[in-house]
């Protein structure tokens, strides 16, 4: 089981239909719009360093 990095829910690789890869690496999603989420900005779901993404009001 792998983690659907949009909503956090479980979800097998081996039955997953929605799947996306980025960076080489490969996502699984539960369902079609929590793929297109993810496409959308795979940044925000990736990069452990995010926290911080939106507020743009400085450079940390
Ligand atoms: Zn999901």
């Amino acid at each position: 089981m792998v983690k659907d990095p949009v909503c956090g829910m479980n979800v097998d690789e081996k039955t997953a239909n929605f799947k996306s890869e980025y960076m080489g690496k490969a996502y699984y999603f539960c369902n079609q719009s929590c793929k297109a989420v993810f496409e959308k900005n795979p940044k925000r779901f990736t990069d452990e360093h995010s926290e911080h993404e939106g507020h743009g009001c400085c450079c940390c």
